[in-house]
């Protein structure tokens, strides 16, 4: 059986904690590449205060959880998930996570780059144009 895997948004802001560091340069091209999608259709996305963490441990991760958006633009990734994930899966999960930091979207129906369980990676891939226009609309 499949495990469910859930995303989540808290507006709390996280307290500094083990297992954190600096790892936003590896992330560089999937903002790029946000930022760019999302002006192609018309949204100005600033990125500037984005941080990105691959962290040992998330919040609530015996339910499921695989990324938080915290706010102040913190997200949060749960580094196992993220080291066995395809690219097209690591791409589902950071524009998830970055639909919720910086265009302050909350989840919606699925399936759908913000439903509340991860999209899967092919089906965004076969269908790239489509979820990405749901998801920078308004
Ligand atoms: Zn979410």
């Amino acid at each position: 059986m499949k495990p469910l895997i859930i995303l989540a948004l808290s507006f709390l802001t996280p307290s500094c904690g083990p297992g954190l560091g600096s790892d936003y340069a590896q992330f560089t091209a999937y903002v790029d590449y946000f930022v760019a999608e999302g002006a192609a259709r018309g949204r100005v996305i600033d990125p500037f205060g984005l941080k990105i963490y691959l962290v040992d441990k998330v919040e609530n991760e015996d339910k499921g959880i695989i990324g938080i958006c915290y706010s102040g633009g913190y997200i949060y990734l749960k580094k196992s998930y993220w080291e066995k994930a395809t690219p097209t899966g690591r791409e589902t999960l950071i524009y998830h996570e970055m639909g919720h930091c910086l265009l302050n979207k909350d989840h919606s129906s699925c399936p759908n780059l913000m439903c509340s369980t991860v999209l899967d990676g092919d089906e965004f891939d076969q269908h790239r144009k489509q979820y990405l226009d749901v998801l920078f609309s308004r």
